[in-house]
């Protein structure tokens, strides 16, 4: 089956789940429209371009990359539409709607197409890291052609000796007697690096400048267009596509700058800080298209055990629907616990951004959106297969495809290992622990409106919470037990994240539903909590193991 777009569990969780209303400028309605047009041009044209897309990769031809054609069209159709230009300001051409909702259509589009939703996604992240750090002048000039989507972006980190430590990139920036910038170097799996559906492409790029400190201090950010101003090509071209396990009809690119000319953006040695306006803008974001995969995994799943009967179920005619069964409806409650909870707790953390009032909830919750969904997206995935049995081995069911799909999205925007280390040695310790008081204050709110027996749970897993806090504060880092961390980190966020939806359940399009997937998450998935915090007590740290063990 296609995805269909759940736009009244959506509009629930914006309400119930991430308190939507906060937005000065919310209207409800609206944004029911918004999304039901949204679910029409979604589910008609890009659903379709899923299967498509994974047996036609990007293709490099003469130098320049072509996607698979009816992404061609499809992406015209996007454009001519103005989708990517939701919730840009009006100056620059763009509709103003909230954030929240660009993200949930950014979520439609992964559970319907990952590799399309990829490729047009980072504009988002551009646009934002243009308007934070840009000139007025940078911000007329670009802004108008990413919102209405006429060119697509790029995010220009990755080097081949320089992936999670960006202190080791070498690209250079060297300025020029036009007062312009010139780069060279190689940047390599750059999303979208090239492709044949806008005529342009600004590429926002790391690079050091000559003389600048080592590490990330010595980096600056700039904008690198793929075509100059008079029509000719710039000095960047894609001299490699990656073949990869999934997302196939997204490029993913080898770049080579050979003195492409380029613009600052904002100050020189600040680039790393302003590239992170882009990539905290694309962790939400990873996060967000993960839970579209969940998503699409969950709505397979259960078309598919309503639909095969196999055994026997108390006194059903036999052979009985497998949906009956406890071990496939422990299956199907998993998927249903993770994503919708998962929803809610990004979507909250993007109206907490958008609102602006609590930075260091943000700062503390978007290492665990990215990280902590992604994972839950992958088990979601696993469990589709097993859930299809057999077939869910084969690619006829377009099962094991989410699976490939949504892989990656636990190594991109900072491997998951590198989110954990950045909560529990960074983030945990910032400001004496001013993000972890944000989190535990933010917990205890959904504490307060949590149902009796949710409550309880809640609380337990809160206080397995704290002690694991106050013992990796003893240590001097977290090292093994950060992912440890962060998983308990993600159990309570998104503990939290049912009690606010289980509270208004009466609410709820499927209230029955809605209050079984937050039982089931209470009741069989909080209590790992315990078993986290206890083996975050106290442990040995693999980095002391002799060198041999390893070998
Ligand atoms: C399909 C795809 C699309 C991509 N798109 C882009 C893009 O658009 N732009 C871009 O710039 N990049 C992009 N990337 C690159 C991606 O962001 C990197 O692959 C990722 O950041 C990890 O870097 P790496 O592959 O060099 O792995 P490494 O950094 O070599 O890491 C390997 C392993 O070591 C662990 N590790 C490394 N350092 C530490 C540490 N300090 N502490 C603990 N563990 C550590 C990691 O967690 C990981 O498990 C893309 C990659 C792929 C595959």
């Amino acid at each position: 089956m296609d995805y269909r777009s759940p736009i009244d569990d959506f509009l629930f969780t914006l309400r119930h789940g991430a308190g939507v209303e906060r937005l000065p400028h919310w209207e409800e309605e609206t944004a029911r429209q918004v999304l039901a047009e949204s679910a029409r041009f979604i589910e008609g044209e890009i659903a379709p371009l899923d299967p498509v897309g994974d047996a036609t990769p990007a293709q490099l031809v003469d130098g320049r990359v072509r996607v698979a054609p009816r992404f061609v069209s499809a992406y015209a159709s996007y454009r001519d539409a103005g989708w990517g230009g939701l919730a840009v300001a009006a100056e620059y051409g763009g509709q103003e709607l909230p954030h929240v909702l660009a993200a949930v259509i950014s979520e439609m589009l992964a559970g319907a197409c990952a590799s399309f939703q990829m490729i047009v996604s980072l504009a988002h992240g551009a646009m934002r890291a243009i308007t934070a750090n840009g000139s007025p002048q940078q911000c007329a000039r670009y802004m108008p052609l990413l919102a209405s989507g006429e060119w697509l972006a790029t995010m220009c980190l990755t080097e081949p000796q320089a992936g999670s430590d960006l202190g080791l990139i070498s690209t250079l920036a060297e300025p020029a007697a036009d007062g312009g910038w010139r780069i060279t170097g190689s940047k390599i799996f750059i999303s979208g690096g090239d492709q044949n559906m806008t005529d342009n492409i600004l590429h926002l790029v790391l690079a050091r400048t000559p003389g600048a400190a080592r590490g990330v201090k010595g980096l600056s950010l700039f904008l690198c267009p793929a075509a100059l101003a008079d029509g000719q090509r710039n000095a960047v071209s894609c001299v490699r596509l990656e073949e990869k396990l999934g997302l196939h009809a997204s490029p993913t690119c080898q770049m080579a700058f050979d003195g492409a000319r380029a613009e600052l953006l904002g100050a020189e040695g600040q680039g790393l800080a302003h590239m992170f306006v882009m990539m905290n803008a694309q962790r939400l974001d990873v996060a967000v298209q993960a839970t579209g995969l969940a998503e699409i995994a969950g709505q397979r799943s259960r078309a598919y055990a309503a639909e095969r009967r196999q055994g026997r179920a108390g006194d059903l005619p036999s052979p009985a629907p497998i949906q009956r069964h406890a071990d496939v409806r422990r299956m199907l409650l998993t998927q249903m616990a993770l994503t919708e909870g998962c929803r809610a707790l990004i979507l909250r953390t993007c109206v907490t951004l958008e609102l602006g009032d609590n930075p260091a909830l943000v700062d503390f919750l978007t290492p665990v959106c990215k990280a902590f969904t992604t994972d839950c997206a992958v088990e979601a995935a696993q469990l589709a297969i097993q859930i299809h049995g057999g077939y869910g081995y084969l690619r006829e069911y377009r099962v094991e495809q989410i699976l490939r799909d949504a892989r990656i999205t636990q190594i991109y925007e900072g491997t998951n290992g590198i989110q954990a280390a950045t909560l529990a040695d960074r983030v945990l310790r910032l400001n004496n622990a001013e993000a972890a008081k944000a989190f535990r204050a933010e917990i205890a709110a959904a504490l307060a409106l949590a149902p009796g027996a949710t409550a309880d749970a809640l609380s337990v897993a809160l206080a397995h919470w704290e002690a694991a806090v106050t013992a990796l504060l003893k240590r001097h880092a977290a090292g093994a037990g950060a992912t440890r961390f962060m998983r308990l980190t993600g159990l309570v966020a998104v503990g939290a994240a049912w009690a606010r939806l289980e509270a208004a359940a009466d609410a709820a399009p499927r209230p029955q539903r809605t209050l079984a997937a937050a039982a089931f998450f209470r009741d069989w998935l909080l209590p790992e909590c315990g078993i986290l915090a206890e083996s975050l007590m106290n442990y040995t740290d693999f980095a002391a193991e002799p060198e041999e063990v390893f070998a």
